[in-house]
């Protein structure tokens, strides 16, 4: 008898979607089609049976003067609730040394409810921590992160340059936040040096120029040293367009984030604008359009959270001028049903566009493929049970986050998970958290073939 059939679903595969069953025998899937009876059955008639899905860009371990409200823990009891079964958190480069952050990185997750691996912010790149690559690889660590927004990036390009190169050999992608940082530090002086420092004046300080400018010079990096690069958190039309035609000369991948699919710089109108602080900013509706078009057509390849809650007293403290409110937002528990809702079944993207982005991709770019981000055989069993007919409304209350609000307080949404499985275990189950800390494991990363 197989230990657990998942019965009568509508089973999204890569050779399409289809009523079928799921076998899972210990961790892993062993068969997918008209199953046996099992010691333990779901029944999905009438549910969506779709692949775990993997968030390549959340921030939940600590560094050595910080730990994140939404630590491994509660970040990670919130992914699981929201059918995100594997996280990859940025830990930082910690005394020049990259292995020492990545250590930390395994520390914090030993509490994680999910699976989970990590890029390396490297803030230093010296000689030593260029040395350190491949070791890392050869540890399953395979992914670095770089800031252009920083001064150092200006400071120590040819450095930079190296390190993409280190990472070219050893089969490493370099995640990077393309903002420019001349352009950004430049708008913010002009904004503080005439007396508009409040919140409202967040988005002309980091203006879609800046994300150009830098989405540019980072595909040039990519194709000089042949990186693969994976550009974070994609936010306007032009970027995209750049984007685009960076694919066309260099090894490249596109990330957005949720931010950028629902909402638009109206909300700095508010006077709780704050709450919506991220980097880059929100946009306008025409970008949201041409975000959702790339999603759709390829040219992005991933929507990837950012997840980085802060409590609403933090975001609104009295005083803090526009760039000094903490930015980042919650979004673990609410990326699947919110794509879900607002994208198929508005028909902006197809179900299988959604598996796609959501887990198949960030899997492959992860180097984690086909072990996570697709239900085949010999695949570990992480699944989502989603109910695409569930109506809920999003609050802060009802959510796994240890925030005390949402971005997305009271939008309604159809489709929310049900049953959600970390390697063949129910993790969540109809609202009740059935993980416990330490039940995720590192998942090691391979060097990218592409
Ligand atoms: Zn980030």
């Amino acid at each position: 008898m197989i230990d657990l059939a998942i019965r009568g679903g509508t089973v999204v595969t890569p050779e399409g979607e289809r009523r079928a069953d799921l076998a899972i025998d210990g961790e892993r899937i062993s068969a997918i089609g008209n199953v046996g009876a099992g010691s333990r059955e779901i029944d999905a008639r009438g549910k969506l049976v779709i692949p775990g899905c993997v968030d390549l860009h959340t921030h939940l371990a600590s560094t050595p003067t910080f730990t994140p409200l939404d630590d491994f823990e509660h970040g990670t009891r919130a992914a699981v609730a929201g059918g995100v079964t594997t996280v990859v958190s940025m830990v930082y480069q910690e005394d020049g040394s990259l292995r020492r952050g990545i250590e930390r990185g395994m520390r914090d997750g030993a509490r994680s409810l999910a699976d989970f691996a990590f890029h390396v912010i490297v803030t230093d790149p010296s000689e030593a921590a260029r040395a350190e690559i491949p070791g890392l690889l050869r540890d399953g660590h395979a992914g670095l992160k770089v800031f252009m927004v920083s001064p150092r990036f200006v400071e120590r390009r040819d450095d930079y340059r190296l390190l993409l190169r280190a990472a070219a050999e050893a089969g490493a992608v370099v995640a990077i936040h393309a903002e420019d940082h001349e352009i950004v530090a430049a708008r913010t002086a002009v904004l503080h040096a005439s007396g508009r420092t409040g919140v409202e004046h967040f988005p002309d300080s980091r203006p879609v120029e800046a994300e150009v400018k830098a989405v540019a010079e980072a595909v040039q990096l990519a194709a000089a040293t042949n990186a693969a690069i994976y550009l974070v958190h994609l936010s306007s039309r032009a970027a995209l367009a750049a984007l685009r035609e960076g694919k066309r000369r260099a090894r490249v991948f596109g990330e957005t984030r949720p931010l950028y699919l629902y909402l638009t710089r109206a909300q700095f109108e508010r006077p709780d604008a704050a709450l919506w602080v991220g980097q880059p900013p929100l946009r306008d509706a025409d970008d949201v359009d041409a975000v959702w078009a790339a999603l759709a057509d390829g040219t992005l390849d991933t929507v990837g959270t950012d997840h980085i809650p802060h409590t609403r007293a933090a975001k609104l403290a009295v005083g803090l001028t526009f760039d000094k409110i903490p930015p980042g937002v919650s979004n673990l528990e609410t990326l699947l049903p919110m794509l879900y809702s607002e994208g198929v079944r508005k028909r902006r993207l197809t179900l299988a566009r959604l598996a796609e982005v959501l887990a198949t991709a960030p899997a492959r770019i992860a180097g984690m493929y086909p072990r996570k981000g697709v239900l085949a055989v010999g695949s570990d069993a992480d699944v989502v049970v989603f109910d695409p007919d569930a109506r809920r409304t999003i609050r802060a209350a009802d959510l796994h986050s240890a925030c005390d609000y949402d971005p997305y307080e009271g939008w309604d949404v159809t489709g929310w998970p049900e049953v959600v499985l970390l390697r063949g275990e129910v993790a969540f189950e109809r609202g009740t958290t059935r993980a416990q800390p330490g039940r995720g494991r590192f998942v090691p990363r391979s060097a990218l073939k592409w």
